[in-house]
């Protein structure tokens, strides 16, 4: 299979939707990157790197990010988790307010906002460092040990979070949060402004692919079924109220970013990661999804 040709010839495609998105601004230092910037990354499981246009260039994860919290949280607590959040698609906006109501405070996913916040909630809980464990983790899954939060991004969404706050306050008032609300939105806001490449990010998800299992040491971070778990719920609620569309599209269980990032898996064979800033209205990037679209159509190679 010649991923590179379909790599490049996937981003020329993307680029003729250019316009037709736009950068996500409700977080002000995200809406100073350049939206012309487009990068993807595919790495094999058997070591083969391909990538295209601002692959190495690091980004925003945002969202993305909420994939590292799950799997620490499954790692620390197991099925226990699923008692304070859900594992449904929650078809509502990642930061739904009146969703989280009239269910109790319990989120329907750990990738909507309140879900995410119930993960670092539960990281809090059994770490000394949320913060830094997060970080330590993403830098062992791609190797890059120079990894760092966005200290501008971190601070700029948190001097705008007044969504995330109202939700943290939500979660709490149903006792669905043990420590304090500003030190849960804070480990959330640095989660999120976590900077990462395409290469880098399709280099942090091959565990998934690998049915838990680290490739380049042979160390296990997930058993199997935890590994099929938490790719399950990548396909059902890694685009918020997008996920049927991209399953339809792509069909790769994968988890998006208001930066413009989406990674994604194609379990047994490779991970793979897009970024282009322009968003849709669901939060999703344009030109990412439409590339994705395109290499599982050229390959023909997805979950289904
Ligand atoms: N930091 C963003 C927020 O909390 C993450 C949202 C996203 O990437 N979908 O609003």
């Amino acid at each position: 299979m010649n991923y590179q040709q379909i790599l490049e010839t996937a981003a020329q495609e993307a680029s003729l939707l250019a316009g037709s998105g736009t950068v996500a601004s409700y977080i002000p230092e995200l809406a100073k990157v350049p939206p012309e910037r487009f990068g993807m990354a595919l790495i094999a499981l058997d070591g083969q790197v391909y990538a295209t246009g601002d692959a190495g260039e690091r980004f925003s994860i945002q969202s993305i990010s909420k994939v590292f919290l799950l799997a620490l949280a499954i790692r620390l607590v197991g099925e226990d988790l699923f008692e304070r959040v859900g594992k449904e698609p929650s078809g509502n906006p990642f930061n739904s307010l009146v969703q989280l109501e009239y269910e109790h405070g319990i989120p329907r996913n750990p990738f909507i906002n309140a879900g995410a916040l119930v993960l670092t909630d539960v990281l809090l809980e059994h770490l000394p460092d949320a913060k830094s464990a997060v970080l330590d983790f993403a830098r062992r899954l791609s190797g890059s040990p120079d990894l760092e939060y966005d200290a501008a991004v971190a601070a700029s969404e948190r001097a705008t979070g007044f969504t995330n706050i109202a939700l943290a306050n939500f979660l709490k008032a149903h006792g669905n949060l043990r420590h304090p609300v500003e030190q849960v939105v804070d480990a959330y806001f640095h989660h999120c402004s976590l900077q990462m490449s395409c290469l880098e990010l399709a280099r942090a998800f091959l565990f998934l692919t690998n049915h838990g299992v680290l490739p380049n040491t042979g160390e296990r971070l997930l058993s199997v079924s935890q590994t099929k778990r938490l790719s399950a719920i990548l396909l059902t609620c890694g685009f918020y109220d997008e996920a049927g569309e991209f399953a339809f599209r792509v069909g790769l269980p994968g988890k998006s970013g208001v930066g413009g990032g989406i990674a994604a898996i194609m379990p047994g064979r490779w991970a793979t990661a897009v970024w282009s800033p322009e968003i849709n209205h669901y939060g999703n990037s344009v030109r990412g999804m439409k590339a994705l679209e395109l290499l599982t159509t050229w390959t023909g190679e997805s979950i289904f």
